[in-house]
This record gives structure tokens, C-alpha cells and sequence, in this order.
């Protein structure tokens, strides 16, 4: 399929296409056995200008876009998500600053992250307050100069391995999602410790953190936006970045279809390629429509944002859920299509089996996502 990317869009796939065929897929199922967080990997996305891609010239980036940063992630997540979910959490951690951070902000943090000197991360789940999001219960004081946060976050991608973490925290409890606010904390502040490591199903090279603050002091020229606008920044950020976890998924679809359709070719049984059952080729011609039809509607999300639309919430869900759900159904087959040998670790589809999961998951539940796109379709009506 022809997408009509641009020069500069075919480039960026291309080179980080190349980093993910002749890099990543070597030290992909070592970094899974051994939960080794990616850094290698990232510092070569640094040198390669691909950390910077959807960043703006003006603080140092390519000045591309959602789409941008979506084709980096696709591509590397066709051999690990894990690698991959490392470098698009800092984008998650990067577009709050973006989109609501104050000159002063933008100017102190956004080069560092499009240089890749500064790993992002973005820290909103607690252990009580996961898909209701707006029950968190990590606390901000003004006090002065700064701002004294108290509370636990959990399941933070990047946890511990990030320098800049854009933190929520209540800040008016009487005032329920708008009394969110928040906040940029820097690793090595005053009362902020990293807490337990996830051991994870999959994307195990990705690092998943608690994260404890402990009268931890913040600036209060660190406050992103105004106070209680912090619900806002969340939900408006998670609609740039959920077609990341669309990209992702279709990166890992793809890998998945890959193998399992050179298996197939290769695997001779009953005296005849897996590809001579038409069992198997429909199996096969599924993967390759969903995976198109994944990727039209995940392009067709980026480039409506990228052209500066107001409104895009219900189509950032919708290819976040689309193409998940794909990941999940296209890494099951390919594992059956490849037998007992999709089974075992000797082959990558069972690390993307595992790493599929993930994406029905995080930045939003499919059940929220569904959600959340009903309320907008009736609200259209
Ligand atoms: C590996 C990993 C990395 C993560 N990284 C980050 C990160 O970097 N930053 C961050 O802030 N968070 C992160 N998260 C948290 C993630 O966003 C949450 O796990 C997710 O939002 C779901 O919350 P929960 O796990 O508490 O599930 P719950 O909210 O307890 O939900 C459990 C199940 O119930 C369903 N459910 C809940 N409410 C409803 C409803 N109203 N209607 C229908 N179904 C419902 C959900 O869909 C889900 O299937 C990460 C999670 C994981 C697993």
C-alpha cells in the first residue's frame, strides 16, 4: 500500500527501519530474557536525530509531527515493543511540555529531549486510581517558592531510567478533575525516589517503575499550565499519543506477519509448504488487511492532527483500540500458524505475542477507549 509519505517521512522510516532490522532485532530477545532497559538503543536514536523528530526546529527537533514520531515507533516495534514503548514514552513525557509548557519551559527541556540527552516519562496512574484517573490521590502544597508533592505512582514506563518526569497531583480536592494539576519534576529533587521494578509479561526491556514522593519539593515555576488544568493536559497529551500505542501495535503485527508468513513458505509438512492450506492463507490474508486497515486509519489520525484539526479525541481512540486489537488476534495466529516452534523463544512471535498485550491496556483501557469514543459519536448526534 502507498501511503503518500513525504521524502523526509520515507527518510525517517527508512533510517530507523534500518536501526530496527540490523540492531534491535539482534539484542531484541536478550533485552526481554534479561529486563535490560534499552539505553544502547536510545543513544543511538540520539545520534541518528530520531529522538528529536516530532519535536519543533525552534527547541532543537526535526519539527515534524505525530506522524513522525508514529513511523520511528512502528518501525521499531516490529522487533521490540519494549525497545520501542522506551522511546515513545518519552514523547509521552515530551507533548504536555509542548503543548502547555511556558517558553521558559519549552526552552529548558524540549532541546535535551530532542538531542536525546533527557529520557521523558509521564506519571498520572496510582495503584488506586487507574482508569479512573481522576481519583489520584498524590498531593501538591504550595509552600512559598515551590510546591511539596506527597503520594505514590504507579506503573511508570521509564521509572528511574527518565531525567524529566511530568508528574499530576491535587492540588484543590474539593474541586474532583479540576483540581489536577501538573507538575515537571526533574530526577535527583528533593524527596523523589524511584520505587519497585515491574516484572512484566512483555515489553520487558522497557522499564514500568512505582515512583514515591516523600515532601518531595518542586519549583513552582514547574507548574505546567495553571493550577487545576491538570486533567486537561492529560487527556488532550493522551490524544497526540495514543496513536503511538497504535503505532506500536502495528509495529509489532507486522513482525508477527513477517515471520509467521517465512515460516509458512518454509515449513514443509504433508509434503507441501503451510502456504499450499488454504487454512493458512486465509490466516495469512487477514493479518494483511487488518494490518493495512491498522495503519490507514492510524496515518489518516496522524495527518488530521498534524494539520492542526481542533477535535481529534474519537479518532485517536478509535486507531489506538483498532490496532491493538489487531496486535493481539495477529500475534495469536502467528504463533499457530508457526506451531510448536511459535511457541518456544527460539522464534520472536511469542515475545510479540506477549508484547501485544499491553497495548489493549495501557494509555487507556479498549474498554475506556470504547468509552470515551461512544460519548463523543452521541454527543454528535
Ligand atoms: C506496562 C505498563 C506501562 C504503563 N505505563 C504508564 C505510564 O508511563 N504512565 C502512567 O501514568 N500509567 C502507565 N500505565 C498505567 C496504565 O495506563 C493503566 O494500567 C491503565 O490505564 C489501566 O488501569 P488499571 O491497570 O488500574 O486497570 P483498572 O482501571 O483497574 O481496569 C481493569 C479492567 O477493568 C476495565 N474497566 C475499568 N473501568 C471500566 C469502565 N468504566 N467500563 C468498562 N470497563 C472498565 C478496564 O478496561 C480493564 O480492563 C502503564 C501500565 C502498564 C501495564
Amino acid at each position: 500500500m502507498d501511503y503518500f509519505l513525504t521524502d523526509s517521512q520515507k527518510i525517517i522510516k527508512r533510517l530507523a527501519k534500518k536501526i530496527s532490522d540490523e540492531v534491535i532485532s539482534k539484542v531484541a530477545g536478550k533485552y526481554d530474557k534479561e529486563g535490560i532497559f534499552p539505553r544502547d538503543i536510545l543513544d543511538l536514536l540520539a545520534y541518528t536525530e530520531l529522538t528529536g523528530v516530532y519535536i519543533p526546529k525552534e527547541y532543537g527537533g526535526f519539527g515534524g509531527g505525530v506522524l513522525e514520531m508514529c513511523l520511528v515507533v512502528e518501525e521499531l516495534s516490529r522487533n521490540c515493543a519494549g525497545i520501542a514503548v522506551s522511546y515513545a514514552a518519552t514523547a509521552l513525557g515530551a507533548y504536555p511540555i509542548m503543548l502547555y509548557g511556558t517558553e521558559n519551559q519549552k526552552k529548558k527541556y524540549l532541546p535535551k529531549i530532542a538531542k536525546g540527552e533527557a529520557i521523558a516519562a509521564f506519571a498520572l496512574t496510582e495503584a488506586d486510581a487507574g482508569s479512573d484517573v481522576s481519583s489520584i490521590k498524590t498531593v501538591a502544597e504550595k509552600d512559598g517558592d515551590f510546591y511539596i508533592l506527597n503520594g505514590n505512582k504507579h506503573w511508570i514506563t521509564n521509572g528511574g531510567e527518565a531525567d524529566i518526569y511530568v508528574v499530576f497531583a491535587v492540588t484543590d480536592k474539593s474541586k474532583g478533575p479540576r483540581g489536577i494539576s501538573a507538575f515537571i519534576v526533574e530526577k535527583g529533587y528533593e524527596g523523589f525516589y524511584c520505587g519497585k521494578k515491574e516484572d512484566k509479561m512483555g515489553i520487558r526491556a522497557s522499564s514500568t517503575t512505582e515512583l514515591i514522593f516523600e515532601n518531595c519539593k518542586v519549583p513552582k515555576e514547574n507548574l505546567l499550565g495553571r493550577e487545576g488544568t491538570g486533567f486537561i493536559i492529560a487527556m488532550k497529551t493522551f490524544d497526540r499519543t495514543r496513536p503511538g500505542v497504535a503505532a506500536m501495535a502495528i509495529g509489532i503485527a507486522q513482525g508477527a506477519y513477517e515471520h509467521a508468513l517465512r515460516y509458512a513458505k518454509e515449513r514443509i509438512q504433508f509434503g507441501q509448504p503451510l502456504t499450499s492450506f488454504q487454512a493458512i492463507q486465509h490466516m495469512l490474508a487477514d493479518m494483511y488487511i487488518n494490518i493495512e486497515a491498522a495503519r490507514a486509519l492510524l496515518y489518516s489520525t496522524c495527518r488530521m492532527i498534524d494539520s492542526g484539526a481542533k477535535d481529534y479525541t474519537k479518532e485517536s481512540s478509535a486507531c489506538k483500540v483498532f490496532a491493538s486489537d489487531v496486535a493481539m488476534k495477529i500475534t495469536i495466529d502467528a504463533v499457530q500458524i508457526m506451531g510448536g516452534n511459535g511457541y518456544v523463544k527460539d522464534y520472536p512471535v511469542e515475545k510479540m505475542m506477549r508484547d501485544a498485550k499491553v497495548t489493549q491496556i495501557f494509555e487507556g483501557a479498549n474498554q475506556i477507549q470504547r468509552n470515551i469514543i461512544a460519548s463523543e459519536i452521541v454527543k454528535e448526534l
